[in-house]
């Protein structure tokens, strides 16, 4: 068990680049805003043989790493008090990292038959009025085992706005997410990473256990860490609902494998 700490103020620059606006769910990161280490290489983890090796749209399976086993999860400790705590990564030594998948503008085709084909534990963070279209587009990947959590109604930069304001695009939009999925999401990530000590009290009162924020983002395939080049123990991975979908999913498992980590389930340790 670890004891929770906050965790060090970031920078704008990283989180502009962490969560795009609104619909503009490809806008391309601030030039400069990360370093532009890579771990997107073609070759790591490629399975041999044993799996299915059947042609998709822009993948096969055998694009897809294989993972042993995940380790039994542990519990992280989390403070009581009136607000929730705000995480960038779990504080565990077990060799897991967590992917994350935000927003839920852009509904690739292909997304929900590579999530069930990489058979990988995913949390996706989704914003309700981006996925009011079409809410069962998510259900074949919830199916497969990806977990719903609550990123706000209108993908709102929450900091500094009231109160008011705050819980309600948090409470609102996990309301809605339950009423989707039969399941009322316990964790929380802020649009852009932008919070305040409000927005921490207005999730612990819509029945938040966490938000969180992220150590490495994906994009175009390319994994951009905010310190070293590695994924790292505990680490928690953010990609969106993007064109890229398939570039970036696979881009994001082969860093896990490459740092010789297992896709582990947010909620299993939180
Ligand atoms: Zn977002």
């Amino acid at each position: 068990m670890s004891i929770l700490r906050a965790v060090p103020v970031v920078t704008m620059a990283l989180v502009l680049a962490g969560c795009s606006a609104g619909h503009g769910a490809d806008r391309e990161p601030a030039p400069g805003a990360h370093p532009a280490a890579s771990a997107a290489g073609p070759s790591a983890g490629v399975p041999v043989g044993k799996r299915p090796d059947r042609q998709h749209a822009g993948w096969r399976d055998s694009d897809i790493p294989v993972f042993g086993p995940a380790p039994a999860p542990e519990k992280i400790a989390l403070p009581s008090g009136g607000s929730v705590p705000y995480l960038l990564r779990i504080p565990t030594t077990q060799k897991v990292a967590f992917l994350t998948i935000d927003d839920g503008y852009l509904k690739h085709p292909e997304a929900p038959k590579l999530i069930a084909a990489a058979r990988v534990p995913v949390t996706l963070f989704l914003t309700t009025d981006a996925i009011a279209d079409d809410p069962g587009y998510f259900k074949p990947m919830i199916k497969a085992g990806a977990v719903v959590e609550a990123h706000t109604i209108t993908h709102a930069s929450l900091r500094g706005r009231p109160y008011t304001f705050q819980k309600r695009e948090i409470c609102g939009s996990a309301d809605r997410l339950a009423g989707w999925y039969q399941r009322r999401p316990v964790l929380f990530r802020p649009p852009f990473g932008n919070k305040d000590a409000t927005t921490l009290q207005a999730a612990h009162d819509c029945g938040m256990k966490a938000g969180f924020m992220w150590k490495e983002t994906v994009d175009k395939g390319k994994v951009r860490f905010q310190e070293g080049k590695r994924v790292r123990a505990g680490d928690i991975i953010l990609m969106h609902f993007r064109k890229a979908f398939v570039k970036d999913f696979l881009g994001a498992l082969r860093a896990i494998k490459k740092a010789g980590l297992t896709p582990a389930l947010l909620e299993d340790y939180v």
